[in-house]
C-alpha cells in the first residue's frame, strides 16, 4: 500500500476522490506519488490517464521536479499501454487550462494508443505570415 503522507487533496476533485478510493477506477499502475487508470470516456480502448496523487490544478502549476517525474511515469505507463493494446503508436497529451480543453482540474497526462487505421486526426495545421514566426519566437524567448 503506497504511503500517501501529508499530500494536498481537494474535496471537490474527482481525481482526488479516485486517489482516496472514494470513487472507483480501473487502475493500471500506482506508486507512492502517481496513479494511472483508464479514462471513463476513452478515445480508444486502453486510453489511460496518469495523475500525481497530490492535487495540482494544471501542468503549469506543477513544481518542476514533479513535472519531470510525471513524464517519467507517463513514459513507463505508455510503454505498457502500447504493448497491451498492440498499438502502433500513441499520443501523450496534457490539456492545460479551460482554453486548452481541460475539464478536470487535477493535472493528468492522457495516453491514447493509436493504430494507423484508426482514422483519428490531429489538430489542423496553419501557416505563418511573413515575419510572424520570427516575432512570436522572439516573444517566447523573452518570456523565460
Ligand atoms: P481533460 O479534458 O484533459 O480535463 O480530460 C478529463 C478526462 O477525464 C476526460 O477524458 C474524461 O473522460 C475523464 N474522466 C472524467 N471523470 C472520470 C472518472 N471518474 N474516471 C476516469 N476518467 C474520467
Ligand atoms: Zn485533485
Amino acid at each position: 500500500m503506497p504511503t500517501q503522507g501529508l499530500i494536498k487533496t481537494f474535496m471537490d476533485c474527482i481525481f482526488c476522490k479516485i486517489v482516496g478510493g472514494e470513487l472507483p477506477s480501473h487502475k493500471v499502475y500506482e506508486d507512492d506519488e502517481f496513479l494511472a487508470f483508464l479514462d471513463i470516456g476513452p478515445v480508444r480502448a486502453g486510453h489511460t490517464l496518469v495523475i500525481p496523487r497530490e492535487h495540482h490544478e494544471t501542468f503549469l502549476a506543477l513544481p518542476s521536479p514533479n513535472a519531470g517525474k510525471l513524464w517519467q511515469v507517463a513514459q513507463k505507463v505508455a510503454k505498457a499501454v502500447v504493448k497491451a493494446t498492440n498499438a502502433q503508436g500513441c499520443n501523450l497529451s496534457v490539456n492545460n487550462g479551460r482554453a486548452g480543453g481541460q475539464v478536470v482540474f487535477h493535472v493528468h497526462v492522457h495516453i491514447i494508443p493509436r493504430v494507423e487505421s484508426d482514422g483519428l486526426t490531429l489538430w489542423p495545421q496553419g501557416k505563418y505570415e511573413t515575419g510572424e514566426a520570427e516575432a512570436v519566437a522572439e516573444k517566447i524567448k523573452q518570456a523565460f
